[in-house]
């Protein structure tokens, strides 16, 4: 979409401080850490929310699990703990209408969901 943020990303069309790519799956630095550790995984095609995630989606949705596990090893984050969120809407508190999956970590974490 070409009034997307994270698909400009996606296209290499602003700076972003990438930290892995696949042909499918970008992820990057926050660009307003909540944490030490504050990244966000995102699927390349434009999906708006998990709403708009279809069947043809789940071996996507899987890998990119599977890349924020990764993530979490390499940014020394899975042995002392971490969280994955993703915002849907606007009681989910969604800011950017583009799919992504926060990973949150490198301190103690606070438990207010709300
Ligand atoms: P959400 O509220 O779940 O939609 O979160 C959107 C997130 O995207 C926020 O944490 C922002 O700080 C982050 N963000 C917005 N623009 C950029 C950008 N250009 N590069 C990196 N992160 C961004």
């Amino acid at each position: 979409m070409s009034d997307c943020i994270f698909c400009k990303i996606v296209n290499h069309e602003i700076p972003s401080e990438v930290v892995y790519e696949d042909q499918d799956l970008i992820a990057f630095k926050d660009i307003a850490p909540l944490a030490p550790v504050h990244l966000l995984v995102i699927p390349k095609k434009h999906i708006k929310d998990l709403n708009e995630v279809a069947v043809e989606d789940e071996g996507l949705m899987g890998r990119l699990l599977s890349v924020v596990k990764k993530l979490a090893a390499e940014h020394g984050v899975a042995e002392s703990g971490y969280r994955v969120i993703t915002n849907i809407g606007s009681d989910g508190g969604q800011v950017v209408p583009h799919l992504h999956f926060h990973l949150l970590g490198g301190q103690k974490l606070g438990t207010k969901l709300g």
